[in-house]
Parts: C-alpha cells; structure tokens; sequence
C-alpha cells in the first residue's frame, strides 16, 4: 500500500530514533566496504558507535560531486557489481558524469518513495499515467516508471520528445496523470494551444513535476493552462533519484521520506547546520540504500526546512521550494541573483510568456545580465514602440524588486528553445577565465 501511515504519520522523536539506527547501520556498511569512507571517517575520528543522538550526524564528513566523479564509475560502490541490478547517470553537462547503481532491494525502496509520492498528490491504481520523463541514464523517466508500476497504474512511457503524440495519447487514452519537467509541461501545454485542444477539458487532472527548479508563479501558470494541479517531486541521481521528497495535497512544502534520508541544511560558506527555518544548502544522507549510500552528501541546492502540523497528517520534515542552486547564482553588481527571482519577476509581467534565458556577459570588469524574454504574440505585433515600452517596464520592475539593473531583450514568439527535459535558463557567455 502506497500510503504508509505508519511511517508517514510517525512522531518526530520515533523518526529521529529510527533515523539513528539506520545512520549508524549505514555509517557501519560504508566503513566496511568503502575505502573512501573509511579513510574519510579516520580522519575525522568517527565512527558508527560515536552516533548516539540525530545531531550527531554533523560530526559525519560531508562528501561532494567531485567525490564521486574522482571515484567514477564505480569506486563508492557498496557491493560487488553482481549485486548491482541497475546503474542510473547523471547527464554530467557540468563535466564527467556520476554514476547511481542500485540493489534489488535499493530498486524496491525507490518504488515505494515514489509511489509515497504519486498517493500524496492524489493519484491512485485506476489511473492512467503518462510518463514524459526521459528514459534512459536519467533517473527521472524509469523512477516514476517503477513508482507507478509498484502502485499498479496504468503506465504509458512516452518518455520526453514527440510533444504532439503527447497531446495525441493524452486525448486518445484519457490519461489522468501527467508526469514531466515543469518546463517540458508548459511546452505541451503552449502545443496544446496552438493545435487547439482544450486540455482542461480532458481526463487529465495531476501532474507530477520536477526535476528542476520552478517557481510558486510557474505552478499557478501550468495549473490555469493545463486546468490540473500541479504538484512536486524531488530528488537527485546522488541519493537514488526522485522520490527524495514530494508535495502532499496542501501544496505548501515538499515532504522528506525521513524514514528514508536524514536532510540537514548548512551555511554554505562555513559549512555549519543552520537552525530548522533558516535558508542554506540542502544535505542528505541516505539511510537505507545498500549499493551507494551517500554521507552528508553535498546537494548546492539552496533551501529551508521546518516542520509544521500538515493538514495531510503527515510528520515528515518539510522543505521549501528549492531557491536555486549555488552554482546557478550569479552575482550582478554584488546582488546574488538566481533564476528563480527572475523567473517569478516575469510571471508578473502580462505582455510576456514565462519563456526566458538569462545571459551573462562581461562589461569592461562588471559582469551583466541580459534578460531574454519572449513576447505574447499581439505584444511582438504592437511594434517597436510597445516593444521598448515592455522593456523598460520589466527593468524597471526587477530594478524595484531586486535594486540590479539588467538589459531586457523582448524577442519574437518561439525565439526561445522549447524544453524537453530540464530547461536551460543561463548561457554563460563571459570569456572562460571570468566564470
Ligand atoms: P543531472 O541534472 O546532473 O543529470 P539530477 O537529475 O540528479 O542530475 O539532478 C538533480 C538536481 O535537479 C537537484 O540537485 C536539483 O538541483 C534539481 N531538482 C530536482 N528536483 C527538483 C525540484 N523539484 N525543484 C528544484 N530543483 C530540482
Ligand atoms: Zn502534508
């Protein structure tokens, strides 16, 4: 049964004690079978026995990206590769890829996080899900496959790409659930339109988006255009994918499967756990995975994490939309900016379609953000005077919000690449010695 109210449910103290028992297994399984580990935990003078309360857990070394690529592709593996039923990669277009192998037992888990996930946002077996996720060495297509399988849906793997026949199987086999980037989303939903299906009038009433970060704005905009409710799911190839944590249907935090993995959030800088509420970078560690359990492990990812009475019922810690993440922050005129704020900014702009890139070039020593954003299609017919009137409009409403002046360039309907996956919203075009 996909809803686990005992687990789901359980109060604080019992999860933390479960949390300590499976940190220590796991700590104890890593020091035995992983070199790194052991070294790493040396160092440190730690071991499984020194863990005696959760907030031990920061006495743990944290492990980061490099870690794992300097490993590649399999040096933190847990068990010898005949006990590895499935390697899952990331895309590695920030350099060489990581890998995620899993256990039978590890591939069980991340069914059930998932199926967690798909019962919170309210799908059920009779449904019929239709899986825009890409299949492949990404996690995200074969996660929410195995998640619905083991919740006995109806899955239809269309996988990302081919966005007519999307709209085509949408209509044809009625499907309920939707499950994408939230990018890739708005672009069946923009196809929709042009080939005039109404999709607030089909069957489909869930989507389940993630994988990237989108902002509350984005959610109200996918949600009005595709007539669903959109909802949430986390996750990273690191600690098994998505099924990490996921929206219930109060919509208002991503609950963590903390039976699963112990979150904790730091500063970035000092690297020390923040209070519960205060914003940092994400960590994880994964409690039961057996092929490769990640300690503390590094996300960039900025957020915060609080607990509060849920109307679902639930206990699980929850996490704020991700802000950004710390690679993804720019800074422009010593502002930190990320997407996200951007993104929400041009969300309030009506002449607009929430389609948009940022540049970064370099100006003399200062680096400047060109903002691409399309216009809606009677504003780009409006001429250049309504063309520079949007313009000023916009800068003048990130300049009030954030204090950053940035250049915004108004393009033509469709100038911008449509997602398929996970969007690309910064193109970095400073000679490669300033980035
Ligand atoms: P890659 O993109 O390198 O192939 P992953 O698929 O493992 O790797 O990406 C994981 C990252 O995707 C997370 O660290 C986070 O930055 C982002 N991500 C995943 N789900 C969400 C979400 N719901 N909201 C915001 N960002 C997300
Ligand atoms: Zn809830």
């Amino acid at each position: 049964m996909p809803w686990n109210k005992k687990s789901e449910c359980m109060p604080v103290a019992q999860i933390q004690a479960l949390q300590v028992e499976k940190l220590k297994e796991t700590v104890e399984w890593v020091t035995k079978r992983v070199p790194f580990y052991k070294k790493n935990f040396k160092e440190a003078g730690i071991k499984a026995a020194d863990i005696k309360g959760i907030e031990d857990v920061a006495k743990l070394p944290f492990t980061v990206k490099n870690d794992l690529r300097d490993n590649y592709p399999f040096g933190l593996c847990a068990v010898p590769l005949k006990d590895v039923v499935r390697v899952h990669a990331s895309s590695g277009t920030t350099g060489k890829p990581i890998t995620g192998p899993y256990t039978a037992d590890d591939l069980d888990q991340w069914g059930e996080c998932m199926a967690r996930n798909f019962h919170a946002a309210g799908v059920r077996p009779e449904h019929v899900v239709q899986n825009a996720y890409g299949y492949g060495l990404f996690t995200g297509g074969l996660g929410f496959h195995q998640g619905a399988t083991t919740m006995g849906c109806t899955v239809v793997p269309t996988s990302s790409g081919l966005t007519e026949r999307q709209i085509t199987i949408l209509k044809d086999f009625g499907t309920n659930v939707l499950f994408s980037t939230p990018s890739y989303a708005l672009t069946i939903a923009e196809r929709a339109e042009e080939l005039k299906v109404d999709l607030k009038k089909l069957p489909l009433s869930i989507g389940i988006f993630g994988a990237e970060p989108w902002t509350a704005g984005m959610r109200a905009e996918i949600e009005a255009r595709m007539g669903i409710k959109a909802m949430e799911a986390y996750g990273l190839t690191e600690l098994g994918g998505p099924g990490v944590g996921f929206d219930c249907e109060a919509q208002s935090g991503i609950h963590i499967n903390e039976d699963y993995y112990l979150a904790e959030v730091v500063d970035p800088i000092t690297l020390e756990p923040v209070p519960l509420g205060e914003k940092g970078e994400l960590i994880f560690t994964s409690l039961r995975r057996r092929a490769m359990p990640m300690i503390r492990y590094r996300t960039k990812d900025i957020t915060r994490l609080y607990r509060e009475k849920c109307a679902c019922g639930r206990t699980f810690v929850k996490m704020d939309k991700i802000f950004g993440r710390t690679d993804d922050m720019l800074i422009i005129s010593g502002v930190n900016v990320f997407p996200s704020q951007i993104e929400s900014l041009l969300l309030d702009i009506e002449e607009v379609e929430p389609q948009y890139r940022m540049l970064v070039r370099k100006k003399g020593y200062l680096d400047q953000l060109v903002v691409q954003v399309e216009a809606k299609q009677e504003v780009y017919a409006a001429g250049d005077r309504k063309k520079f009137e949007v313009e000023a409009k916009i800068m003048a409403h990130i300049k009030g919000n954030m204090g950053i002046s940035v250049e915004v360039n108004l393009v033509e309907p469709k100038f911008i690449a449509r997602s398929e996956g996970k969007a690309l919203r910064v193109v970095d075009e400073r000679p490669k010695q300033f980035r």
